[in-house]
């Protein structure tokens, strides 16, 4: 007998490049172009360090009460944690508890099997159609609950609400979990369903449309029956997973609309370009609705463009997975990088 006989050897997720130093153009991770609102830096200038030797509210009621307000529900109903990563965990670790297998699509958020095999939740992966889109028929069987992003990721496919609505009443005796965390460019949230349907969990972040990755904020919204049950869990692993900065960045970033519409709206707009800009180059692929494009060369492979983007300091993400090994998923940044992007590629490409 041996100690390594008893250590927990998962596989973990991995991450895109952080490449640390020297100037890149980082297009790779889903990061928002733009700095923070204004009222994020003057929120953080505003904390005294004093107050650090204190903790912090564990219940983090100004968040969720901020969140709460801007949505229409109840504290009650707002979880929120380290990033939407940290709040998928804890609604696997408190919803996913049943002998069947909870669903999710093949070609989607990486995260959802690694966490399934991390708490030993049994799992089926449902492959996509042909042209990558989640057919809610395939979700009408007997599950453990079900979780896929709307838009999708990597795919940038948006599903409208009534979709998310087909699903739940297939399921009503599953907990359905819609990952959000890309809705803010140009999808309808499926927030207000919460009211109508008890089985609803959505999730978003503060990650992609508020600018705020390196902050770590993320939340859900349902019933105040399973947020109840989630708070629980996290009481019962740590009851201190915001710390006082996060708390006051999100709640100067969620009372800031003006700034808000103004970002998302430039990201849209960069997004809509570079649809076009990619067609004259070359590249097809699914309408984007989320803040990245995941396109395929009509005769250069995506390994190679994504090689040559890297040796000239120009990050994107490449899946060497089946199905998707030809595609590129690209970040839209600001105009002046995506105008250096298609440079690029005009010379890689000619
Ligand atoms: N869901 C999806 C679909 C994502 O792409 C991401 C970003 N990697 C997350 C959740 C997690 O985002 P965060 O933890 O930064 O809130």
């Amino acid at each position: 007998m041996n100690f390594r006989e008893y250590i927990r050897k998962v596989e973990p997720y991995v991450p895109g490049e952080q490449p640390q130093g020297g100037r890149v153009i980082k297009l790779n991770t889903n990061e928002n172009p733009y700095p923070p609102s204004p009222a994020v830096q003057r929120a953080i200038e505003d904390i005294s360090p004093d107050s650090l030797k204190l903790y912090p509210d564990p219940d983090c009621s100004g968040l969720r009460q901020a969140l709460a307000a801007h949505f229409g529900v109840k504290e009650e109903q707002v979880f929120v944690g380290v990033g939407t990563d940290d709040v998928l965990a804890m609604a696997f670790m408190t919803f996913f508890n049943s002998d069947q297998p909870i669903l999710f699509p093949d070609i989607s958020y990486a995260f959802y099997e690694v966490w399934a095999n991390m708490l030993g939740i049994p799992f089926r992966k449902i492959p996509l159609s042909d042209d990558f889109r989640i057919c809610a028929g395939d979700y009408a069987c007997e599950n453990g609950g079900i979780v896929f992003p709307n838009p999708n990721a990597p795919t940038s496919i948006l599903e409208p609400v009534s979709f998310i609505e087909k699903i739940l009443c297939q399921n009503r005796d599953s907990i359905v979990i819609v990952d959000e965390a890309y809705i803010d460019f140009g999808g309808e949230s499926a927030i207000p369903l919460v009211e109508k349907y008890d089985n609803l969990l959505v999730t978003q972040t503060f990650s992609k449309s508020r600018s705020l990755a390196g902050m770590r904020v993320g939340f859900a919204v349902g019933s105040p029956e399973l947020i109840g049950y989630m708070m629980s869990v996290r009481n019962s692993y740590n009851s201190y997973t915001m710390n006082r900065t996060a708390l006051a960045a999100g709640i100067a970033a969620v009372q800031d609309q003006e700034y808000f519409d103004r970002t998302r709206n430039a990201v849209i707009r960069t997004r809509e370009q570079a649809v076009l800009r990619l067609k004259e180059l070359g590249f097809d692929g699914p309408e984007p609705a989320a803040n990245f494009l995941f396109v395929r060369h009509q005769t250069v492979p995506a390994k190679e463009i994504f090689g040559k983007l890297k040796e000239r300091g120009i990050f994107v993400r490449y899946f060497s997975k089946p199905r998707i090994d030809n595609y590129l998923r690209i970040t839209v940044g600001t105009d002046e990088e995506m105008e250096e992007l298609y440079a690029a590629l005009g010379e890689i490409l000619a």
